[in-house]
């Protein structure tokens, strides 16, 4: 039997089905996670006697703590308590003070209880009952036998929530569990690839306490940095030193930490420097303004934007050469530059970003495919574009996704390495 890890099982057809998701066990595994008590197994059973009764004898060949959630309701397929006492041999015996509280909570709603609802009264001799605050099936903490521990919640999540949070949690570190945290920080990057950076940081992916562990998704890279420790405060002790060494090796291409975004940074070093931003978007409709004032307190940086997907918008309120367009096309450097010109003139701006590309699924060509974008940054020094190739197979919603994070993170540099 491995010592101090836990296991959960979920009880319910329904989960097995697929008709609902597994929220309980998610959230479950996130608290023994931040209560660094190990979990290594999760298990899924149908309201079945028998086959949850394999999944327990199963469960208590390989951990101490078994969780169980689902099947505490007054119904013949809820089964969980019945099945537990069978397995263990012990009798059930009917709770009086249980019963008077259920009836009670009855009573309260002005509704009359029914007699199946006697059967949420019923416990394993030698049980402790597990107070459901929120609704009527009270759950268990039971040791059947020494050094197992097992416990019983109703499916519905906000119940189980309040009871693990009010009793299951104090129970658990007075009998030892969860006596170190699991505690970590999340490091995010623009610009470097996930491989690249797990190269760089070869050293700080190979320590034990904290581990860092690489993510990538929707154009980032992501760390985390996990530490074990008896509490917050000295987890981060042990994860300062190991951020400091990250945020140094990767200079620029570490954008921010946690909730961070592109558009929060940027608003950030924006408010700091007392400076503005005006856009001109043509593939992102509208993205990149949504993006930056979803920011709380953005109204102190962001100027306003012009979604100037027709060319004649480009021309009319951004001022774009209807030459230039007739001879580069809409998606193009000099148009990128003169978008971001005009954003940064007409709406009295520090910056003006803009953003011209082919988002696809249809209008791309041999020479301007699907995925092609250009962005471009007007500032106090002058005007300058990049082109960006992000790929057709990723698809529309990616490459505008991409296209905004690329030019807010090419002004974050720039405010951050003035040239
Ligand atoms: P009740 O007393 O309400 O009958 P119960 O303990 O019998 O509770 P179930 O009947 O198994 O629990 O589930 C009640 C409801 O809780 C389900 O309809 C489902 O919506 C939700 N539920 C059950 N298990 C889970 C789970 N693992 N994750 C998320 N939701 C769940």
């Amino acid at each position: 039997m491995s010592d101090h890890s836990a296991e959960i099982i979920s009880v319910g057809t329904e989960l097995l089905l697929g008709e609902i998701l597994n929220t309980n066990a998610q959230f479950l595994a996130q608290e023994l996670a931040r209560l660094g008590i190990a979990h290594y197994y999760q298990t899924v059973v149908g309201d079945n006697i028998l086959r949850l009764q394999k999944a327990v004898a199963i469960g208590c060949e390989r951990s101490r703590l078994l969780i169980f959630t689902g099947g505490l309701g007054p119904t013949p397929d809820d089964l969980t308590t019945e099945a537990l006492a069978d397995f263990f041999q012990v009798p059930l015996i009917e709770r009086a003070e249980v019963l008077a509280e259920i009836s009670e909570k009855f009573a309260r709603r002005g509704r009359q209880m029914s007699p199946s609802n006697r059967k949420q009264a019923l416990f394993p001799v030698g049980a402790e009952v597990l107070p459901n605050p929120t609704g009527s099936a009270p759950g268990m903490i039971w040791q059947p036998r020494p050094g197992l521990i097992l416990m019983t919640f109703p499916g519905v999540p906000s119940e189980m929530k309040v009871m693990w949070q009010q009793t299951a949690v104090p129970y658990l570190r007075s009998q030892g569990w969860g006596a170190a945290i699991i505690y970590s920080r999340t490091l995010r990057f623009w610009g470097i690839a996930e491989s690249t950076l797990a190269e760089k940081v070869a050293d700080q992916l190979a320590l034990q306490n904290p581990t860092v562990a690489p993510y990538a998704g929707k154009g980032e890279v992501r760390l985390r940095i996990s530490a074990k420790a008896p509490t917050e405060a000295e987890a981060l002790q042990i994860i300062a030193p190991v951020e400091q060494q990250i945020q140094a090796i990767a200079g620029l291409d570490y954008y921010g930490s946690d909730d961070d975004s592109l558009a929060s940074v940027v608003g950030c070093l924006l408010k700091q420097a007392g400076q503005t931003v005006a856009v001109a978007e043509s593939c992102t409709g509208g993205g990149l303004g949504q993006f930056l004032t979803s920011i709380a307190g953005s109204s102190a940086y962001f100027r306003g934007g012009i979604i100037s997907y027709d060319n004649q918008i480009k021309i009319d309120l951004l001022g774009v050469s209807p030459d230039i367009l007739l001879q580069h096309g809409a998606v193009s450097e000099p148009v990128a530059q003169q978008m971001a010109v005009g954003a940064r003139e007409q709406l009295n701006a520090t910056w003006g970003l803009s953003i011209t590309g082919v988002a696809g699924p249809d209008g791309g060509t041999e020479t301007k495919p699907v995925g092609l974008v250009y962005v471009g940054i007007a500032g106090p020094n002058g005007v300058e574009s990049h082109r960006h190739q992000f790929g057709e197979s990723r698809g529309r919603d990616s490459i505008r996704w991409l296209s905004l994070c690329a030019v807010l993170d090419t002004l974050r540099r720039k405010l951050l390495q003035p040239s």
